[in-house]
C-alpha cells in the first residue's frame, strides 16, 4: 500500500481537515501521480455536505486534478515518468457496455467509478478524490495535458470544461447560434469561453449585478441579470440553446420561454432539492426540449483539453492553499468566486 494524506470531511457537518490514508499498490496499468494541483468545484460542496444523500465518509473530495506521474505499472504503454497528467470526474467504468465502448464512459450502464466517494474496483475501498498528495488511476482514465499551458489554470478543464464543452458540441453550437450561458461560476464561465470560441453569439444570465464586465472580458455578447423580468422579456422566443449551470433549484420556465422553436434548455447544475415542475405546455406550443448532460467521455476530455491547448483556453482561477479550503466553500455558496478556487497542492504537508 502507498502511504498518501489529504484533507477529508469526516461527516457532512465538520470541516475538512488532514487526513492519512492508503492508495493502492499498482497494478500493470495503473499510472501514480503526484498531484500538483486540485479544483474546487461545487460537486465537492454538495458531497462532503451529503446534499445528495449518497456520502461515504470520510470523503477526500477532488476531481479536477493535474499532477506528473512519478512511477507505472510494467504494462503501461500511454504515460511516461515525468510527464504532466490530468484526471477528471471518473477513474474507471465497465469499459464493455454499449456506451463505454462507444467512448461515453460517462453514461456507463454498469458502474461507473468516480474519482471519489465510489466503490474502487480493485479493492473494493471508497475512492478518495484530490485533495491530496498522490493518486493512482487506470492509464486508460488519465489524460494529456500540454505544458504550454499553466498548469494550475489547466486543472479546472477536468470537470468544469468538459461539462460545459461536451454539451455545447453535441448540440452543435457554432456561428449564427445565440446561446445562453445561466450563472457565473466554475462552469459558467468555461461555459461562455468555450460558446464564444464555437462562433456562438453569446449571452450570459447571472444573479450578480457586478459580474457584468468579467462576463464580457469572458466572451459574453450580452448580460442579462435574471433577476429583472423586463431584461428577461426582450429575448422570449429568440435562443437556439440555454445552458444551466446553477447550482440550486430554480425556475426553468424563466428560461423554457426565451427558447425558439425547437431549442434546448440544458441543465448541467445538480441541486440539493429538485426544480419546481415546469411548465409542459411552454414546451409543446414550440416544442421546446429540457435535456440534461453529464461531464464527458475520456476521448472528448482529451479533445477539449487538445482543443484548450490549440487555442490558448484555460480557466480563471484564484489559487489557494489548502487550509483555506473551507472558507473557499463559503464564498463559494456566496457565489464569490473568480471563477474557479484552485488548491495548490504544494500547501498540504503531513503534520
Ligand atoms: P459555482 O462555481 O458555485 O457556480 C454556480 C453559479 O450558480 C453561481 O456562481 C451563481 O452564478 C449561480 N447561482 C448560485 N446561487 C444561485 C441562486 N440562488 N439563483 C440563481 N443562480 C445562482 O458551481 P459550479 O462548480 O460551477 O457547479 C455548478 C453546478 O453544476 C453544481 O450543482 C455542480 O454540482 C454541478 N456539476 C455538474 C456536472 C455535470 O456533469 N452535470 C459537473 C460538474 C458540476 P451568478 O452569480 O452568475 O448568478
Ligand atoms: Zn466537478
Amino acid at each position: 500500500m502507498i502511504k498518501s494524506f489529504g484533507y477529508a470531511a469526516q461527516s457532512a457537518t465538520t470541516p475538512l481537515g488532514l487526513f492519512t490514508f492508503e492508495r493502492r499498490e499498482l497494478n500493470p496499468h495503473d499510472v501514480q501521480i503526484d498531484i500538483l494541483y486540485c479544483g474546487v468545484c461545487h460537486s465537492d460542496l454538495h458531497t462532503v455536505r451529503n446534499e445528495w444523500q449518497n456520502s461515504v465518509y470520510p470523503v477526500v473530495p477532488g476531481h479536477e486534478i493535474v499532477g506528473r506521474v512519478v512511477k507505472i505499472g510494467e504494462q503501461v504503454s500511454n504515460f511516461k515518468v515525468g510527464e504532466a497528467v490530468g484526471v477528471g470526474c471518473m477513474v474507471d467504468s465497465c469499459r464493455t457496455c454499449p456506451n463505454c465502448r462507444k467512448g461515453f464512459q460517462q453514461y456507463c450502464d454498469n458502474e461507473i467509478i468516480f474519482t471519489y466517494n465510489s466503490p474502487e474496483k480493485q479493492t473494493g475501498k471508497i475512492t478518495y478524490g484530490g485533495y491530496s498528495n498522490q493518486i493512482v488511476v487506470d492509464e486508460n482514465y488519465v489524460l494529456r495535458v500540454s505544458e504550454k499551458l499553466d498548469l494550475a489554470s489547466v486543472a479546472p478543464l477536468l470537470c468544469a470544461g468538459i461539462t460545459t464543452y461536451s454539451p455545447l458540441r453535441y448540440w452543435k453550437v457554432g456561428k449564427g447560434d445565440k446561446v445562453g450561458i445561466v450563472g457565473l461560476g466554475g462552469l459558467g464561465h468555461m461555459g461562455l469561453k468555450f460558446a464564444h470560441a464555437f462562433g456562438a453569439y453569446t449571452v450570459l444570465f447571472t444573479t450578480s449585478s457586478g459580474k457584468t464586465e468579467d462576463a464580457k472580458r469572458l466572451g459574453a455578447d450580452e448580460v442579462v441579470i435574471s433577476k429583472n423580468s423586463d431584461e428577461m422579456n426582450k429575448h422570449i422566443n429568440s435562443f437556439d440553446f440555454i445552458l444551466s449551470t446553477v447550482s440550486v433549484s430554480h425556475n426553468l420556465d424563466a428560461y423554457t420561454e426565451l427558447l425558439k422553436r425547437g431549442g434546448t434548455l440544458c441543465l448541467v447544475g445538480v441541486p440539493e432539492h429538485p426544480h419546481p415542475s415546469p411548465s409542459i405546455a411552454n414546451l409543446i406550443f414550440k416544442r421546446r426540449e429540457i435535456a440534461g448532460s453529464l461531464i464527458g467521455g475520456i476521448q472528448e476530455t482529451q479533445e477539449m483539453l487538445d482543443f484548450c491547448a490549440e487555442h490558448n483556453i484555460v480557466c480563471d482561477i484564484e489559487l489557494i492553499p489548502i487550509q483555506q479550503v473551507n472558507q473557499a466553500y463559503e464564498r463559494m455558496l456566496k457565489s464569490d468566486v473568480k471563477y474557479r478556487f484552485v488548491i495548490d497542492i504544494a500547501s498540504l504537508k503531513e503534520e
